[in-house]
């Protein structure tokens, strides 16, 4: 299937909270009025809808459903005004690549939210990784000091069972410890 503004095709893509047909060119859209009721307050759609502007255009976008025209109209949603082709019958929606951002004023601040929620958590495995590794560090010396005991314990025993070291540098024994 074709894209309604551009030459490329159209491709079926579905995320968690809606389906789309988008164009793989001009990433515009098909979206269904019943998915971006789930983004906004359905009430509140329904009003963006009803305050919505016809535009005399001439685009020919049909709809993907039953074929008609579909009517472009100005929408208004907090101040961001989008013009979106719309058809009254299927409620379904042609979004040009971006409009779609300027319709989704709730999921933005679900988005938000979501983000902070995801830095909030990467601080937390920040300070995790450094308590984690903080507690390495005290473990990894605590069984450095006790390899150290181990080793002055180990050189003196040696020490007192032959002279032979006495004279030396010492690096004998250590590379008995070595290997
Ligand atoms: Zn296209
Ligand atoms: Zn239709």
């Amino acid at each position: 299937m074709n894209c309604p503004s551009c030459a490329g095709k159209l491709y079926k893509y579905k995320t968690h909270d809606a389906a789309y047909m988008i164009c793989d060119s001009c990433f515009g859209h098909y979206f269904l009025e019943a998915d971006i009721k789930k983004l906004h307050k359905p009430k509140i759609w329904d009003q963006i809808i009803s305050d919505a502007k016809p535009i005399k255009s001439k685009r020919k976008i049909p709809c993907i459903k039953c074929k008609n025209k579909m009517v472009e109209i100005e929408v208004n949603n907090n101040d961001q005004i989008v013009k979106i082709d719309r058809c009254h019958n299927c409620k379904i929606l042609w979004l040009d690549q971006d409009e779609i951002e300027y319709l989704q004023a709730e999921k933005c601040d679900l988005e938000n939210a979501l983000n902070k929620e995801k830095i909030i958590s990467e601080i937390d495995t920040i300070n995790m990784n450094s308590l984690i590794e903080s507690k390495l560090a005290e473990v990894y010396l605590d069984s450095q000091l006790q390899d150290m005991k181990l080793m002055r314990k180990e050189l003196k025993k040696r020490e007192k069972q032959s002279n032979a070291y006495k004279n030396s540098d010492g690096w004998e024994i250590f590379e008995d410890f070595l290997y």
